[in-house]
């Protein structure tokens, strides 16, 4: 009989379903995928904040990750929160030994109300380990600064942050702008989405694709602020590509997918 197939996240679990796994899983059926998870982290959170967090350890993640890949076949995989070091070079090893799919990467590093996620020597293992793995990583703009040290307060330094993080061994860059102040655009190639009106505040995120930069728009309708947006792209993009969708159009229809949550969260409230 067949494996069953699932998209996989291994991920922070944040209890009260804004951000982390809760929001992967939902992602990922929402593009028709059956779910699975590893758990890296326990975090005590809310809407108001992260109250604590509770860090697995690199055998935990193993041993939630074996009995998985026994029963099922992973064809989309999703990595989020790795909260110490031994967790992240565990599972870059898994990932080798395992032959996984190379993962679409969200560097999290702290959460919106200023909590750290992760220790500050797993965002260096995160950069040697994990990131020549992965297929594509998402950082958004204080992450990428980060991670590469560099400033960014416009569209040429997020060109720059995302050659720099090729340098430093990813082969595909998703920047994204919703944190920058002010999105001037010069583009080179340009995918516009069908959800930007003219004139309205746009959402600005470079792809950097081996070195093929495209500038990707869309509306910025963040407004009110969601949780876990970062988590809900990098799934979507996760599922889109397990679906064989080329990387851009993965791009687009994830960012359409996060949009489209914003809107429901917003008109529920
Ligand atoms: N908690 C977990 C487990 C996360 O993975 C993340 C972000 O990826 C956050 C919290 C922070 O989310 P936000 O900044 O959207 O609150």
């Amino acid at each position: 009989m067949a494996n069953k197939v699932v998209a996989l996240t291994i991920a922070g679990f944040d209890p009260s379903g804004g951000a982390g796994i809760i929001a992967d899983i939902k992602t990922f059926i929402a593009f028709g995928w059956l779910p699975a998870a590893v758990i890296t982290s326990l975090t005590f959170q809310n809407s108001q904040g992260v109250f604590g967090a509770l860090h697995q350890t690199a055998e935990s993640v193993r041993d939630q990750l074996l009995p998985i890949v026994e029963e099922f076949q992973v064809a989309s995989l999703k990595i989020g929160m790795l909260p110490t070091r031994e967790v992240v070079i565990k599972v870059a090893q898994l990932i080798r030994e395992l032959n996984l799919p190379a993962p679409v990467v969200d560097p999290v590093c702290r959460s919106t109300s200023g909590y750290e996620l992760v220790e500050r020597d797993a965002i260096q293992a995160l950069v040697s380990e994990l990131m020549p793995l992965a297929r594509l990583i998402t950082p958004n703009i204080p992450e990428a600064e980060r991670l590469t040290g560099i400033t960014i307060d416009d569209e040429k330094q997020m060109r720059a942050a995302a050659r720099k993080l090729r340098e430093m061994g990813a082969s595909t860059v998703l920047i994204k702008g919703g944190h920058l102040k002010q999105t001037s655009v010069s583009g080179n190639q340009e995918v516009t989405s069908s959800t930007l009106r003219e004139g309205s505040r746009q959402a600005v995120d470079i792809l950097d694709d081996e070195g093929r930069v495209t500038v990707v728009r869309g509306e910025w309708i963040n407004y009110p602020p969601m949780r876990g947006t970062g988590c809900i792209l990098s799934s979507a993009i996760a599922a889109c590509l397990g679906n064989e969708l080329s990387m851009e159009e993965a791009i687009r229809a994830a960012k359409e997918f996060v949009s489209d949550t914003i809107r429901k969260s917003a008109s529920a409230s």
